[in-house]
């Protein structure tokens, strides 16, 4: 079975699971009661993981919402109208871990990129606080799923009780915690030592939960939101070459990516391939006619090749690449009267921050060798 099949055999798992009798009664009532959405038959069942199974970033929270992920069957979804929901996604959005703001219902057209959701409890708990009994209980559907999401490079953990859960698993598959555990503090990033499951210990980021009455008070805002996953962002990319890359269609983004060839292992993984893959999901069709790819280095060959294949509009990309790029530095491949399809070329845009930043990077990992 590939991870794929096992995360969906998972998943069905989870959907089936009447473990807990208390929760088990409650996401039901919850569904028939008085303060049920009009016009919703409820999911009023355990709610699996969602998102993208080569993630680097997975988030945990606490539990689904009662009328957020109880009623929509989809993780972090459908809490409205101002819910944890509303304020994980949007900031996913701005993060580039999602291809659209908003998460409405399991319909609605929400792709997570990069980025994997889940809870240490499944079912919508009473005053949103599970038991012991109830956390224990899960507890062994968040190890198979860690087992089953092998590119995690970070963790996110929503309030204190997920941070709790995580180190909870890191003990449980042998990871040396030092005692007394770190504090949980909003903002703090986490490194711990040793490998888990044959890999370096994915750092555990901390965060208030953008639950109401986070947000309501102030105590977490979005700009915090904002900062949190701008760091995990870079935790995931850590030792990856700083390539990124959008394709936008009638002034929207459609897709973005970032070079995964150490994190995937595939020599293929650079950003321009992943992003016209994602493109071609969103289109439903491998004819990128009317878009617009931009991205921070000069394709190479293979990449300009594909932007071709693709039937890319124009290309705008930053730096030259004198050593690899294709599309003016070493050949012109995107431009070539003898292929069928020709790319409009805008380049050196932004050229030297896209400079800067590579040059930033490789000193970074020169230093650190
Ligand atoms: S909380 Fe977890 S263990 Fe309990 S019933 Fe729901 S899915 Fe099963
Ligand atoms: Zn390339």
């Amino acid at each position: 079975m590939g991870p794929v099949d096992a995360l969906e055999r998972l998943s069905q798992d989870i959907v089936a699971c009447r473990k807990c009798p208390r929760l088990v009664a409650y996401r039901k009532a919850v569904a028939r009661g008085a303060r049920a959405r009009p016009g919703w038959t409820y999911w009023a069942k355990p709610v699996p993981g969602f998102g993208d199974p080569q993630a680097r970033l997975l988030v945990v929270g606490l539990a689904p919402a009662a009328h957020g992920a109880n009623r929509t069957g989809r993780m972090f979804t459908g809490d409205l109208p101002n819910g944890a929901s509303v304020w994980l996604v949007r900031a996913l959005y701005r993060a580039g871990f999602a291809n659209q703001p908003t998460s409405l219902h399991r319909e609605d057209g929400l792709h997570l990129l990069d980025a994997y959701l889940t809870a240490a409890v499944r079912c919508a708990p009473p005053q949103n606080r599970p038991l012991g009994e109830e956390f224990d209980a899960c507890f062994p559907f968040l190890e198979r799923e860690f087992r089953l999401l092998p590119r995690v490079r970070v963790v996110v953990a929503l309030g204190q009780v997920a941070y709790h859960t995580v180190l909870r698993l890191y003990a449980r598959l042998g990871v040396p915690l030092p005692r007394p555990r770190p504090p949980f503090t909003h903002g703090a990033l986490y490194r711990f030592e040793g490998h888990v499951l044959g890999r370096s210990v994915p750092p555990v980021l901390c965060t208030f939960h953008p639950s109401r009455q986070n947000t309501n008070t102030g105590r977490l805002t979005e700009r915090m939101l904002d900062r949190i996953f701008g760091r995990a962002r870079q935790a995931a990319a850590y030792g990856e070459v700083p390539v990124g890359c959008v394709v936008a269609r009638e002034g929207r983004i459609i897709a973005r990516a970032h070079d995964r060839r150490e994190g995937l292992g595939d020599p293929t993984a650079h950003a321009e391939i992943l992003a016209i893959r994602e493109a071609a999901r969103f289109v439903g069709s491998w004819r990128l006619e009317g878009c617009t790819l931009a991205v921070t280095i000069e394709p190479c060959a293979m990449c300009a090749g594909a932007i071709v294949l693709a039937r890319v509009a124009r290309l705008v990309y930053g730096a030259p690449s004198p050593k690899s790029g294709a599309v003016r530095s070493l050949f012109r491949i995107c431009e070539d009267p003898r292929l069928n399809h020709r790319v409009e070329v805008v380049p050196g845009v932004l050229a030297e921050e896209a400079a800067r930043l590579l040059q930033a990077f490789f000193d970074d990992l020169r230093r650190l060798r």
